[in-house]
């Protein structure tokens, strides 16, 4: 069946209220969907008995203009993946709409959030949990899904529910990953054929290194390769490695 696409505030708010009676699951996404996000939307529908599913490219998360314009939309090809993954629902709404304060109001978060991947993407957690915050507040979800793959995006947003008593839970998903190793991603699309050959030695570094320093040395300077860190934190070891344009993360656990 095909999903009902939902493009305002208050065109969801309307239909939420019909549906108050059942348990909804919801999957936020910036689109440009992917079996990764499959994964989230299958287990959303197996748990909930509905699944809504959020596409929205959130610009106070891109510390860098130039990712934010080259982020790649595939609207049409969304809209199949989410009626086989029996999405009822899609939420697709305009900045203005959900940032009716133009962003003057923010979560903010001072401690892991300045770590990793906050080092190199300066407010990137702050546009990241602005935008959960608002989402949830208009999908009220019983269960939200994040992915692995970004591990401390589900980290701090676990964090962020716990902290403001938001009644809803978190359900992390395993990251998923194409044969050769590479976590799937929406900005894998923007590698060139040399750098597609190339990008899976980033889970190669993380699973087989004896250290994270060594996972570092091999992806420079084996590879050649412009490393923004690998570091080991809470039982994981995690990276951000950039090819060429595109800045890829993965992390797996020790
Ligand atoms: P994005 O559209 O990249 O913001 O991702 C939306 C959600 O899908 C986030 O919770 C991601 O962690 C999750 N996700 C993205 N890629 C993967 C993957 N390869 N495996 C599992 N979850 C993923």
């Amino acid at each position: 069946m095909k999903p009902l696409v939902i493009r305002t505030v208050e065109g969801f708010l309307a239909w939420r209220k019909t549906n108050v009676e059942k348990s909804v699951g919801f999957v936020p996404t910036m689109g440009a969907l992917h079996n990764g996000h499959a994964q989230l939307l299958d287990q959303c529908r197996l748990e909930n008995q509905i699944s809504v599913l959020s596409i929205f490219v959130n610009p106070t998360q891109f510390n860098d203009k130039k990712d934010f314009d080259k982020y790649p939309i595939t609207w049409e090809a969304d809209l199949e993946t989410a009626a086989q993954h029996g999405v009822d629902c899609i939420f697709a709404p305009t900045f203005t709409d959900l940032y009716p304060d133009n962003y003057r109001f923010k979560v903010s978060e001072n401690d892991f959030s300045l770590q990793l991947c906050g080092k190199d993407r300066p407010g990137h957690f702050d546009g990241v949990l602005t935008i959960v915050m608002k989402l949830f507040q208009i999908v009220r979800p019983e269960r939200a899904y994040f992915g692995e793959k970004d591990f401390q995006q589900l980290s701090l947003v676990q964090d962020m529910v716990k902290s403001f008593f938001m009644p809803l839970d978190i359900v992390p998903v395993a990251t998923v990953r194409e044969a050769d190793g590479l976590a799937m991603s929406s900005r894998n699309v923007r590698l060139t054929p040399e750098e597609r050959k190339v990008a899976p030695k980033i889970h190669e570094a993380l699973a087989q290194s004896s250290s994270a320093m060594a996972a570092k040395d091999f992806l420079e300077t084996q590879m050649g390769l412009q490393v923004d860190y690998v570091e080991d934190l809470k039982g994981r070891r995690f990276a951000a490695v950039k090819l060429g344009t595109v800045r890829l993360i993965d992390n797996v656990e020790l």
